[in-house]
């Protein structure tokens, strides 16, 4: 069964001013979709993977044959992070989480300020395309950065929330100010989502 691109939880001019509707259509309608297109090439004549989640493909990433691999790393990551990326945006969004994972992000960051500002540094810092995160690993929430579309189920965290830093996200309101893009996203994050991600890992569950 082919992977789908799943459709934008809302419309791609919900996020707007902080993320304009045209970096929303061609960020969803083509490098999305582009992913999920040539992740299905890359799987083409074999069943087995086809018919597995993109999330358990990439936790089990070893045992995708060699020849596909670098693909599948490259377009089935670029699925998984893109899809966790619309969940945990929205409109009418933005201020702080509260319950557990505001409790679980105070004691290891010391306050969310701090934990804004390190996921932050993680995204500017990262050289050329990729991505900041917040995951959990082993149990315990860590700020991490990847490269490209590298996704942290290959090294057994659950992404719990991230910010794309490829210039594709937001090179057409931003340009070269990725610092600033950075600060505007804290506008549109979910804080409901993230927690459920959160509750949901910490309880064993791929997310
Ligand atoms: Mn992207």
């Amino acid at each position: 069964m082919a992977h789908t691109l799943p459709p934008l939880p809302y419309p791609t001019n919900a996020l707007e001013p902080y993320i304009d509707a045209m970096t929303m259509e061609i960020h969803h309608g083509r490098h999305h979709k582009a992913y999920v297109d040539n992740l299905n090439k890359a799987l083409e004549g074999h069943a087995d993977l086809q018919n597995k989640s993109t999330i358990d493909i990439l936790r089990n990433i070893n045992s995708v044959p060699q020849a596909i691999r670098q693909a599948v790393i490259n377009n089935g990551g670029g699925d998984a992070n893109h899809t966790m990326f619309w969940q945990i945006m929205g409109p009418k969004a933005g201020g702080k989480p509260s319950g557990p994972l505001a409790d679980d992000i105070n004691r290891t960051f010391k306050d969310f300020a701090t934990f804004q500002q390190q996921l932050k540094q993680a995204g500017v810092s990262r050289f050329g395309s990729g991505w900041a995160w917040l995951v959990l690993a082993d149990g315990k929430l860590q700020i991490i950065s990847t490269a490209n579309q590298d996704s942290p189920y290959m090294s057994n965290q659950v992404p719990i929330l991230g910010v794309d830093v490829w210039e594709h996200a937001y090179y057409l309101k931003y340009q070269n100010k990725r610092p600033d893009y950075i600060d505007a996203w804290w506008n549109v994050v979910n804080w409901n989502a993230v927690a459920q991600r959160y509750s949901e890992a910490k309880a064993g569950k791929a997310v």
